[in-house]
């Protein structure tokens, strides 16, 4: 059988389903409060963001823990492209890792640079939340300096 005898045809699957973030749940409720929220271990004391139901570390129950939604840049890196996500901002997006205030890990987010900020290394930042969570990346920080 050569190519040209296989019969192919275009079609187009839509799939709905409701995604359930689970033990996760308290984390992505806070964003839709426009609030930080992780987790501290009961066992080792750690503090995870995103929230973790359970510790990696010790395996021990890890309880809500509300964090300031402030944080420190430990790196970041300017995007040649918006995320279309963030467009309507009108400004200038880097990607980050951002150690929240109070957490021991770090997350990987957004940061949007009103006013040509700086986003170097130990940058101060603050989480704005967008209207409608649907994922975890509907957050992001802007420069506490930055007045927004
Ligand atoms: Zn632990």
């Amino acid at each position: 059988m050569s190519t040209e005898d296989i019969f192919e045809v275009e079609i187009k699957d839509v799939y709905n389903y409701r995604l359930s973030y689970g033990g996760q749940s308290a984390y992505f409720h806070g964003l839709q409060a426009g609030k930080m929220v992780g987790s501290k271990c009961t066992g080792c004391g750690f503090v995870w963001v995103p929230l973790r139901p359970v510790c990696s570390h010790c395996y021990e129950t890890a309880e809500e823990y509300p964090l300031s939604g402030k944080g420190e840049i430990l790196t970041s890196i300017l995007l040649p492209q918006i995320p279309e996500h963030l467009r309507h901002l009108n400004a200038p997006v880097a990607t980050a890792l951002v150690l929240p205030e109070g957490a021991d890990t770090c997350i990987k987010a957004f940061v949007v640079a009103h006013n040509n900020v700086t986003l170097g290394k130990g940058t101060r930042v603050k989480a704005k939340y967008l209207p409608k969570i649907n994922s975890i990346a509907d957050f992001y920080f802007v420069p506490e300096e930055s007045g927004d």
